[in-house]
């Protein structure tokens, strides 16, 4: 019953080629979770080999909360979300605030004795942030609403007086030509709500883009002109992670990097990276499993707000 979680490790990463940043703010630590709706997991996912009692909700939303609350995050994105209470209820108690923003017509909907639609979320810890505002948005792909949505929060860091904008989202999943086409789309409409409300403000974009990064979306985000916007990730190697889950359907063994952790790079300097277990540590049945409760491992970052003398001229 009290299994461990899968043990994970930070690596630090150096900077030797900055030139004179100053900081303006000690670490801020992002989580960016795809935490797999109790809903789904249980019915449609179909994790053949994860046994049923491992996707127990009290057994679930107790490892779920121990990954959050171990990493001591400042700021969290969450996707999957069909029990935004339980985690306002809990996170409050560690100092969080959230917001919440549901899928128009979730598919948790549909299934039987479902807890509602599932959405994403942003927790932002209170005694470092004020929320200056939020902002829902239905992502919309040439001009119509799609089932995918974004959420964002405009907060201030009080230590520094500093202003950011961080977002979240869950794009639609599946392979495809027409999805990777339809995904691109979401994301573009998903920037220009980002570009519009952070306006000049740093930016952190998380999310599960069910996009790998040979999808078009991720040069859509990796390429836009005014955000100019880097992936946590790719440090230190350059290259994404092998993958961010590994599951096994009937269909076989999925094994993906899928989610990200954006920020705009003139802003923030990349510190530290929660590693990703290896195969080993995770175990032959994969994820989600006794030791570990979705099918996406968790993206822990430090970023820090830095000023460059390139800024300043
Ligand atoms: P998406 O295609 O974005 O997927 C929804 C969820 O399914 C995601 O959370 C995704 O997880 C998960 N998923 C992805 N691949 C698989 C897979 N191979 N097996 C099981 N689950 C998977 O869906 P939309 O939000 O666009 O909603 C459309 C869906 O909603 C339809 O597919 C339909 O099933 C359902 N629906 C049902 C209705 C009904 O009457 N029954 C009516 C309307 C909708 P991840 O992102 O982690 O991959
Ligand atoms: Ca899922």
């Amino acid at each position: 019953e009290d299994t461990p979680l899968v043990s994970r490790r930070f690596v630090n990463i150096e900077h030797p080629e900055r030139g004179d940043i100053t900081k303006l703010s000690s670490k801020i630590r992002v989580l960016q979770w795809n935490i797999l709706s109790q809903s789904l997991g249980e019915s449609v996912d179909n994790f053949v080999a994860c046994p049923e009692s491992a996707l127990e909700w009290r057994r679930r939303r107790q490892q779920l909360s121990e990954e959050i609350v171990r990493y001591q995050p400042d700021i969290i994105c969450l996707q999957e979300v069909d029990h935004f209470n339980y985690f306002q209820k809990t996170l409050s108690t560690q100092g969080f605030k959230g917001i919440f923003f549901p899928k128009p017509d979730s598919p948790c909907i549909y299934i039987k004795d479902n807890n509602g639609p599932d959405g994403c979320a942003i927790f932002y810890k209170e005694d470092r942030f004020d929320l200056i505002r939020s902002e829902n948005r239905i992502l919309e792909v040439w001009t119509v609403q799609s089932n995918q949505v974004g959420v964002l929060a405009i907060l201030k860091e009080l230590e520094s007086g500093q202003e950011l904008c961080v977002a979240t989202t869950h794009l639609k999943a599946r392979s495809g030509a027409l999805l990777s086409t339809l995904r691109n789309e979401q994301g573009k409409d998903l920037l220009d709500f980002v570009q519009a409300n952070a306006e000049q403000r740093p930016v952190i974009l998380c999310g599960d883009f069910n996009a790998e990064p040979i999808e078009p979306i991720y040069s859509t985000v990796l390429g836009h002109d005014l955000l100019r916007l880097g992936s946590a990730y790719r440090y230190p190697s350059g290259q994404e992670p092998a993958y961010t889950t590994w599951k096994i359907r009937e269909e076989g063994e999925v094994r993906q990097s899928i989610d990200y952790i954006f920020y705009s790079e003139e802003h923030f300097q990349v510190d530290a990276l929660l590693q990703f277990p290896d195969g080993e540590e995770i175990g032959e049945g994969r994820v989600p499993s006794f030791r570990y409760p979705s099918d996406h491992f968790s993206l822990v970052c430090d970023l820090t707000l830095v000023r460059t003398n390139e800024n300043e001229t």
